[in-house]
């Protein structure tokens, strides 16, 4: 069990973990949408431009030193929690499945509203400058750019670790199984191609979830669309941007066809 190696034992073991689901994931994006299906997709591409590598570079760099970051904060929770400091539990019949699950659940809830108040703070122009900028140096991301973030807003973003074990018990799988869905919406949102259908769009799926053509127009204009997972928190503030549902139109539309 990861808890029970020293602490570098364990830095090391979370870091690797990072970076290997990391580059498994993001690789499956870019081999799909940028090299197998590039051609076939690309009335589905939000800038319609490719990245040079360069750009994919420096995003790869980020992402790697921000897999060690969130290491060093997960190796730090974990023992705080072996100390009994915060409400995580390593017996799985503790709380049983349903509190598994539901875990999973409040964690991604409370990520989306984290996520998107840290975000929004940190577009505050001072803020911005030295915590943010690193990740919207991509205008036009890849997958590549999921963890794509100075070594500060890095820190920022692994805070939902031990602020989630000091709030409610959470076994370590079910916050692993919620890194899982938060890397695989991350890779989404940054691959930059709208994946979902006009129809599904059109009912209240598109209402409440995001969609990757909500994030990669953060990248292209960063003063709005601020959310991660779910639409709600942009809504109810009136930061999505004037324009976010007719460029998803635009993009969902039959191939041939022209809006109006
Ligand atoms: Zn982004
Ligand atoms: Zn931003």
């Amino acid at each position: 069990m990861l808890s029970q190696l020293n602490t570098f034992d364990l830095w090391l073991s979370l870091s690797l973990l990072q970076i290997g689901r990391y580059a498994f994931m993001a690789l499956i994006a870019w081999l799909l949408a940028y090299r197998l299906f590039r051609s076939r997709w690309f009335h589905r591409k939000i800038i319609q431009a490719w990245p040079g590598w360069r750009d994919i570079s420096r995003e790869m760099r980020y992402s790697l030193s921000s897999a060690i970051i969130f290491g060093c904060v997960g190796t730090l929770t974990l023992k705080a929690a072996k100390l009994g400091w915060t409400q995580m539990y390593f017996d799985f019949d503790t709380h049983g499945p349903w509190w598994f699950a539901l875990s999973i659940l409040l964690t991604i809830l409370l990520h989306d509203a984290y996520f998107y108040w840290t975000h929004r703070w940190m577009h505050q122009p001072k803020v911005f400058r030295w915590m943010h900028r690193v990740h919207h140096q991509s205008h036009n991301p890849t997958p590549w750019a999921s963890f794509a973030f100075s070594p500060w807003e890095a820190l920022v973003q692994a805070g939902i670790f031990p602020l989630t074990a000091l709030l409610f018990p959470i076994h370590p799988v079910a916050f692993g199984a919620f890194m899982s869905w938060q890397l695989l919406n991350n890779i989404l949102g940054h691959t930059g191609f709208e994946i979902y259908p006009a129809w599904l769009i059109r009912s209240p799926f598109g209402l409440i979830f995001n969609t990757p053509t909500n994030h990669v127009m953060h990248h292209e204009k960063p003063n709005g669309n601020y959310g991660i997972y779910f639409n709600w928190w942009d809504r109810l503030m009136g930061t999505n941007h004037v324009d976010y549902e007719d460029r998803l139109a635009e993009l969902t539309r039959p191939v041939g066809k022209t809006v109006r």
